[in-house]
């Protein structure tokens, strides 16, 4: 799907999004084995893996920076990462559990590891760390915020000249409805509703998330009333 010219959304285990320019960058990589499906998505679009030129992740999540060690190797794209996820994405660190989780979550815990190998990935070494104010060079100047709370280096991203914000996790979009991301995987939740209010301060018609459609016009108004909803 083509969100605005020249932004492409892919759908998988989450949305990853590639923006087609000169030198062209991937938001958010998907799952660990999902390289042979970018590549194949990549072509529809006219552009290949060696057209990437930055691999930017929201947050450390499986099914958004997954796939970064084998991209990174077959693009020699700089890796950029929330500074405070960076030791979880190289494989360094393993991440706390969350707070206040579900007894859903309480439950998952204590699965053997084997049962939650899913989640695991190979780690990719980060070229950028980044952190409020770092700007990507795409879409007139994609600015990082700083979003924590789903993750603890969890930041979203807004391009003022094109009116549009990648939100990452920090808000989910299914069925027309904005919600928190899931407890059981939100590493501190009242972290990330302050987060969700500082994303309504800025103004931007276009939200593109991690989970679920972009909503196209709009869309800093609509998370506005939803966090005035909670
Ligand atoms: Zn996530």
């Amino acid at each position: 799907m083509e969100v605005t010219p020249g932004l492409y959304m892919f759908r998988g285990s989450g949305n990853h999004y590639v923006v087609k320019e000169e030198k062209s960058v991937m938001v958010d990589v998907g799952g660990r084995r999902n390289i042979g499906r970018l590549s194949y998505m990549l072509g529809r679009i006219g552009c290949s893996l060696e057209d990437i030129k930055e691999l930017v992740v929201t947050h450390y999540h499986f099914d958004h920076a997954g796939c970064l060690n084998a991209l990174k190797s077959a693009t020699d794209a700089v890796v950029s990462v929330g500074k405070s996820d960076a030791l979880f994405i190289a494989g360094d660190k393993e991440p706390e559990p969350p707070k206040g989780v579900t007894a859903l979550g309480k439950l998952q815990l204590r699965l053997p590891r084997i049962l939650t190998f899913y989640q695991k990935y190979p780690g990719a070494d980060p070229d950028r760390y980044l952190s409020e104010g770092d700007v990507i060079d795409c879409l007139g100047g994609l600015e990082v915020i700083d979003t924590p709370g789903h993750t603890p280096g969890h930041i979203s991203l807004l391009s003022r000249e094109k009116s549009l914000m990648f939100i990452g996790d920090a808000l989910f979009h299914f069925f027309h409805r904005l919600s928190m991301p899931f407890k059981d995987y939100t590493t501190d939740h009242e972290q990330a509703r302050e987060s969700v209010k500082k994303l309504a301060e800025y103004e931007f018609e276009i939200a593109c998330f991690g989970h679920g459609p972009p909503i196209l016009e709009g869309a800093s108004k609509k998370i506005g009333y939803f966090i005035e909803s909670l």
